[in-house]
């Protein structure tokens, strides 16, 4: 049943998830280079796509290039990036975001406008400085800016690093909208379709083409089904996740060939 719902002769593209899958904090994930040098060999697309907001785009597309995984950079999709797209399409002129630099700088790079009072949006990005006084800012940009809406670039809970798990998202915007009492309108990256939709356009690919691999049921998974497109969980040994019915689960990237055979 899970098995069918991959159909290799469709597949045109792979869209990989990042942390978790091709690299777990400044390690690569053993087997990414085989995989990817193989999908090369059989004329499949690769794509990869972020959740995390934290650096800006360039600055994944080094990280990837420093672990050996040289690719171009449009086919590198990351929250910061398209957060500034997905604002400007809704006509937004004015944002604040509770998040690091990179996020403002891409944003700003679309041509809005950066505010510390009056805003149109609250965006929230993954931030390790998130902290008190950012939280207060952002509260009094909400009370002072009638209309006010709040954006997330996700609301995962964690993402995976060396040593163990670090918070994600999900804890800043859970104490933005506590503090607030608005819950988050519309949340720009996974498990929401847009960013695979832009893939999909960018690229002429349909969504069926694009096999999703990612370690994160509630968003890359998500986000595949909500959009018809086939999806792979991959998940480590060590881990203890419990299996899933609706999704094929892999515990070694290069088994991901076997949906593509
Ligand atoms: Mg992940």
């Amino acid at each position: 049943m899970v098995l069918s719902e991959v159909d290799p002769s469709r597949v045109k593209a792979v869209a990989f998830d990042l942390d978790g899958v091709i690299y777990i904090g400044n390690r690569l994930v053993p087997g990414v280079s085989t995989l990817l040098e193989t999908l090369k060999e059989r004329g499949i697309q690769t794509f990869f796509f972020t959740n995390n907001s934290m650096h800006p785009r360039p600055g994944v597309h080094q990280k990837l290039a420093a672990l050996g995984v040289a690719i171009p950079l449009g086919c590198l999709y990351t929250t910061a990036h398209f957060a500034g797209a997905f604002l400007k399409e809704r006509g937004l002129k004015t944002f604040h975001g509770m998040g690091t630099k990179a996020l403002r700088v891409e944003v700003e790079a679309y041509g809005l406008i950066h505010t510390e009072f009056r805003s149109e949006a609250i965006l929230v990005g993954l931030d390790p400085e998130f902290d008190y006084r950012k939280l207060k800012v952002a509260m009094r940009v909400y009370f002072s800016s009638p209309g006010c809406r709040i954006f997330a670039c996700n609301r995962d809970s964690t993402y995976p690093v060396e040593d163990g798990l670090n918070p994600g998202c999900g804890p800043a915007i859970a104490a933005l909208e506590d503090a607030t009492g608005h819950g988050v309108d519309e949340i720009v990256g996974k498990p929401s379709p847009f960013m695979l939709k832009k893939l999909a356009d960018d690229w002429g690919l349909s969504f069926g083409q694009i096999l999703v691999v990612g370690d994160s049921y509630a968003s890359d998974i998500a986000m595949a089904k909500t959009c018809g497109s086939p999806s792979v969980l991959f998940s480590r040994e060590s881990r203890t996740d419990p299996p899933l019915p609706d999704v094929p689960l892999v515990r070694h990237l290069k088994d991901i060939l076997w949906y593509l055979d």
